[in-house]
């Protein structure tokens, strides 16, 4: 089987000459092992998704929110994945992938430390040696899961260039691969960068829907009105949608973040938020034609959110390319709203979010009348990482539906 490397006008293979054959080696490999199941190579994968991951996962039916909004409302639960987030999906299909083409040497980039940290947990579970590049900024903000990374035995390298963010990382990650692509595989963190990473890691991620649909059709003897998840890059967006595609009746919602505003400062070079499907213009990012915030010289601008993982200028090209077709509908709820869904999700459900999940459920809560009678959102990640952000979040807004929070602050800083 061959594989196309666009997405319409979306995807490609933009990179510099030193990594072609490193693209086109993969490019091979996926269409072997993934598409092809050569050596068996799906199978194994399948087996320690369940193994090692924990998989198949629950759908679960959330009742007190099924009660509030007078809608049936079903729980993909990906924060039950090992790890604590959908991420262990696409960085253990990645590494496995890496030894079927007799790679030793594992890298990747992170920015928040979550795609690090399941890169790492795979590698040391594979027996791989890794090495995560990370902005020197977010190693500051993210310690929990540097120690994380470490503790699994990967080495975290500092990037020190521009912001010392994640771009900065994706860049470096690159160079490394440039000179080391005998030996060395990039684990790529989302659905993102040249062909074939955002169809193989959307592969890899489907399992989240290829259990979903037949989970909501065994309980619900029918498909969902609408399927929820949030959108950074789009991983989990992409497997949550993705064995859903085909079937019309099923509308799709991609919830970005809205960050403070959806206007930009073309001045300072920021948009206060992360909103490219609905916000953002056609350019080249990492290796890929995709909807890129970006002023009005193509120069890439500064994201924002209150959620480290929804951070990002860019998107998959699959999904900016649903989204033209209109097959995907881009939403986006702002920072406040994401917090007060945090909230309410932990106290209705007993289930702690991931701050870029909760964005999924701000838009439940705000439109859920238009939603149809069965919703199924995505439940991409647990939220323990994010609970020192809440404390200080929630402290300087004024939300609805916030428990007291400043005992935390009391007590100081730093026992999370
Ligand atoms: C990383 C992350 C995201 C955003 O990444 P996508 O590629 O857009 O899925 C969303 N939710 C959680 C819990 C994450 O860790």
């Amino acid at each position: 089987m061959s594989t196309d490397s666009k997405f319409g006008e979306y995807g490609g293979q933009y990179v510099p000459e030193a990594l072609m054959p490193a693209i086109e080696e993969l490019t091979d490999a996926y269409e072997r092992y993934v598409l092809d199941n050569e050596d068996g190579f799906m199978d194994e994968f399948r087996e320690r998704m369940a193994d090692f991951g924990g998989r198949p996962l629950p759908l679960q039916r959330a009742d007190q929110l099924s009660q509030r909004y007078d809608t049936e409302v079903y729980l993909k639960r990906e924060d039950l994945l090992h790890g604590g987030a959908h991420k262990l999906n696409n960085a253990l299909g990645q590494v496995l992938l890496a030894k079927y083409m007799g790679k030793e040497r594992i890298i990747a980039e992170t920015g928040a430390g979550q795609h690090g940290t399941a890169t790492a947990m795979a590698a040391a579970h594979l027996d791989m040696p890794c090495e995560i590049y990370m902005g020197e900024t977010d190693i500051a903000r993210q310690r929990p899961n540097v120690f994380r990374m470490r503790t699994n035995g990967a080495e975290v390298n500092p990037v020190t260039t521009g912001r010392g963010t994640l771009k900065e990382a994706i860049s470096e990650t690159m160079r490394d691969w440039a000179r080391t692509v005998e030996n060395t595989h990039y684990v790529i963190g989302s659905v993102v960068g040249p062909h074939p990473f955002p169809s193989m890691v959307r592969d890899f991620q489907a399992l989240i829907s290829e259990e979903a649909r037949e989970q909501i059709q065994e309980k619900t003897s029918d498909l969902p009105d609408s399927v929820l998840a949030c959108a950074g890059g789009g991983s989990n967006t992409m497997g949550m949608f993705h064995n859903f595609v085909e079937d019309e009746t099923v509308d799709l919602y991609a919830v970005e973040a809205g960050g403070s505003s959806l206007s930009v400062d073309e001045e300072e070079g920021v948009a206060p938020n992360s909103a490219s499907l609905s916000t953002g213009e056609e350019g080249v990012l990492h290796g890929a034609r995709t909807k890129l915030l970006q002023d009005s010289d193509g120069q890439i601008m500064e994201s924002h959110s209150v959620s480290a993982g929804l951070d990002y200028a860019g998107v998959g090209p699959e999904l900016a390319h649903l989204v033209d077709e209109g097959r995907v509908e881009p939403v986006n709820v702002d920072d406040d709203t994401a917090l007060e869904a945090f909230h309410r999700l932990s106290q209705d459900e007993g289930i702690i979010p991931a701050l870029e999940t909760a964005h999924a459920f701000g838009y439940l809560e705000e439109h859920h009348d238009g939603l149809g009678e069965t919703v199924i959102v995505n439940v991409s990640g647990r939220g323990d990482k994010d609970l020192e952000t809440v404390i200080e979040e929630t402290g300087n807004r004024d939300l609805d539906n916030a428990p007291d929070m400043s005992i935390f602050r009391e007590i100081g800083g730093g026992m999370l």
